[in-house]
Order: structure tokens, then sequence, then C-alpha cells
């Protein structure tokens, strides 16, 4: 009986299993094959259709992941596609950061999360999102990047920098690291100005100053001052950010209170030059000298990209896009959102936490679809 289903499935990945023909003989059993032969032949190469794909993914990030592994887990012909390495934005993440969550709240698909102390740091978050993908084998091009998606008809066509794809549903799980939110001020485009923070030793007995007062900036202030730096913080409001993790926040405040690390409340750069910055403070203009600038203000989607798949935003200034949060289907049926990207402007709601399910609700919602046009 065995070796009958094997040859069945074996000679099925031949007849290119998603040719519609097939699909609609065997009906319903089709995508219950599928998810045996991806079980069977798990050490076979990937047999991913690229013209009739069931599901493109956009962005490699934990939640596109996420989405992947549900995908392949249901037998749907699905891929990622990523413009960097596997969790890029996670890749680019400062060295030493370590995640507010602890490691179970940021498993997929039940997959135990091991990590030294309970809250994991980056580089075990990268071998742990890494290892889901290299273990379940999941269908991903790295470094492609998708210019353009369009829909005619019930069909999505998808450019991206290496190929053109054509998908029945497509996910937008692209997250918001790529665009940080710019102070606008002379001098930001200074070669010595980040939006960016990686390493402290790179600030090691330099004069720094910091734009920002939530967990990017506060951990970079503290980090860099630990590793030798002269660091200023500027701040634009009245205190420290609320939303600084509950075990740092004591932290950085004690350090502004015995004067190791300087700080400008209620305070905006106005102007950035190659030795030093002005800053507008309650007590008018200050000059102060300075050698790099770490401005950690935020980040936000690519609406523009948002825009031109047609998925339409709130008015407002928090341009949150439209979808619905039973299934994650945006106002275009078949184009999806999952992950960070849902939150608009208000980055701060989304994390890999709460949006992790996003992955369930859009598959299912998918499979809904094609059992109902099967039967
Ligand atoms: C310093 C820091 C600490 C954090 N700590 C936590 C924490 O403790 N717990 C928690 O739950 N969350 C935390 N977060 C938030 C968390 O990292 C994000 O919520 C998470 O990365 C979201 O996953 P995502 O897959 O939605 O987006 P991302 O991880 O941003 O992934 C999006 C991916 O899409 C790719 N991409 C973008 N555009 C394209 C395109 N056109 N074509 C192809 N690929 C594209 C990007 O390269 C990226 O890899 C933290 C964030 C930061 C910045």
């Amino acid at each position: 009986m065995i070796i009958v289903i094997c040859i069945f499935l074996q000679a099925s990945i031949k007849l290119k299993t998603s040719a519609p023909e097939f699909r609609s003989y065997f009906g319903l059993n089709y995508l219950a094959l599928r998810s045996i032969k991806n079980l069977v032949f798990l050490g076979e190469p990937k047999d991913v259709d690229m013209k009739n794909l069931d599901i493109l993914i956009v962005g490699g990030g934990p939640i596109g992941i996420a989405c992947g592994l549900q995908a392949k887990k249901k037998g749907l012909n699905y891929l990622i596609i990523e413009k960097g390495p596997i969790v890029n934005s996670l890749f680019n993440y400062p060295i030493n950061m370590q995640f507010f969550s602890s490691s179970e709240r940021l498993e997929i698909d039940d997959i135990p999360f091991i990590s030294k102390e309970a809250k994991p740091k980056r580089n075990e978050a990268l071998e742990y999102y890494r290892r889901i993908v290299t273990s379940n084998k999941l269908n991903i091009h790295l470094f492609e990047e998708v210019l353009e998606v369009k829909k005619e008809d019930d069909q999505f066509t998808v450019q991206s920098t290496k190929e053109k794809y054509s998908a029945k549903n497509v996910i937008i799980a692209t997250g918001f690291y790529d665009l940080p939110n710019k102070i606008n001020v002379p001098g930001e485009d200074l070669p010595k100005v980040s939006h960016y923070y990686k390493d402290p030793h790179f600030y090691a007995s330099q004069k720094l100053a910091i734009v920002g007062a939530s967990n990017s900036a506060i951990d970079a202030a503290l980090e860099c001052w630990r590793k030798g730096a002269e660091v200023t913080l500027i701040i634009r409001g009245p205190e420290v950010g609320q939303r600084v993790k509950y075990w740092v926040r004591p932290d950085i405040i004690n350090r502004i209170e015995e004067g190791s690390i300087a700080v400008f409340y209620n305070s905006e750069v106005k102007e950035i030059r190659e030795q030093e910055m002005t800053i507008n403070t309650p007590d008018g203009d200050i000059v102060i000298a300075n050698d790099f600038v770490l401005a950690l203000t935020g980040y936000m989607p690519n609406f523009e990209f948002l825009e031109m798949l047609g998925i339409q935003l709130s008015q407002d200034n928090k341009k949150l896009p439209t979808y619905d949060s039973a299934t994650m289907e945006t106002n275009i049926s078949g184009l999806y959102l999952a992950g960070v990207i849902c939150g608009g402007m208000e980055t701060h709601k989304w994390f890999i936490e709460n949006s992790r399910i996003h992955a369930k609700l859009i598959v299912d919602h998918i499979l809904s679809k094609i059992k109902t046009k099967i039967n």
C-alpha cells in the first residue's frame, strides 16, 4: 500500500501537481495528497510551480516565514520572496540586542525556541528562524526584491528584481524597518549621522548625540556610554519614553541623574554640522561639540508600496491599511497583510508576539476559498 502511494505521489511531482486538471480530477483529496507528499518527500528538491502559486509571500521576516510554514503544512504551492537574508530586519538589529519578549512568545507553530536567558538575544533569534527555514526546507528566494504586484481577473502577477511570478493569493509581510522616520534637519545626510545602531565599539571615546526616547535610543545610549562614548540624549518630550523596557528605564534615569549621560528634554535638533550640532532647547539654541549622531526616531512601513498595490489607507495620520481582522484580507480580494505592516504609523501596535497568529488566519481563509471552489 505504502509503495503504491509513493509511486502515485512521485508521479504527481512529475505531472506538476498544481496543474488545474489534476486539481479538479482529484478534487478535495488534492490538498491532502500534497500535504502527504510534502511529508514523504521532505528531502526532495523543491517543487514550486512559479507560474501557478497558491500563495506568494512578500517578505521573509518572522511573520512571512510563519506564513510559509503554515502554507507548506497545508500542502499549498507557496513561495516566500525576501529582498535580503533570512529575517533581514532582525539581521540588521543591534548586535547585542535582547528581545523584550521571552523566547516562547516568539515561537512559530509551537516549535520550541530555546534561549540561554528567558529573553533571547538577536543571535539566538537568527539561529531559531534560520533553522525553521532550513530544517523545514521552506521555499524562499533571498536577495530578491518584489517591485510590483498587479491583479488581473483572479490572478496576481508579481514582478521581482529577478523574475515574474503568477499567484492566486499574495501576502504582504514587509514590516517597517526599511524606512526611518527622518528628523528633517540640515546635515541629516552627513556620513556621521545614522538611523540604525549596530555596535557600541564604534563610538568609544567619541562625542555621540542620540535623538529619541524609546527603546532603541535608550538601549544605544546605555550600551555606548558603557563602552566609553560621551553620550548626549536629545528628547523631544519631557521624559524618557514610558514604553521603555521596565528593567531598563530605571537604569537610564539613574545614569542621567548621576550626570553620566547628558540629556536635553523638550528639545529638538536644529542643524547638524561636521563637528558640532545646534539643539533648540527651552533655554534657546545651544551648540554642542559632536562626532556622531544616531537619530533613532522610529521607522515606518512603505506606504507607497501599499498604495501601489491598491490597498486603502486611513486618511488620518495613522495611515492604517484596510483589512478584515478575521481573515487579514485587504480591500483587494486575495491580497493579505501579515505582521507589523498592519499597524500603519502605529508601529508599536504589532510585533512578533501578537502577529504570528496572522499566518493561520490567512492560510485558513485561503483553504476555505479553495474548498468552496472545488465544491
Ligand atoms: C530593536 C527591536 C526590538 C524588538 N523586540 C521585539 C520583541 O522583543 N518582541 C516582539 O514580538 N517584537 C519585537 N520587535 C518587533 C519585531 O522585530 C517585529 O515585529 C518583527 O520583525 C515583525 O516581523 P515581520 O515579519 O512583520 O516584519 P520584518 O521582520 O520587518 O520582516 C519584513 C521583511 O520583508 C522584507 N521586505 C521588505 N520589502 C520587501 C520587498 N519589496 N520585497 C521583498 N522583501 C521585502 C524585509 O527585508 C524584511 O526581512 C522588535 C523590534 C525592534 C526594532
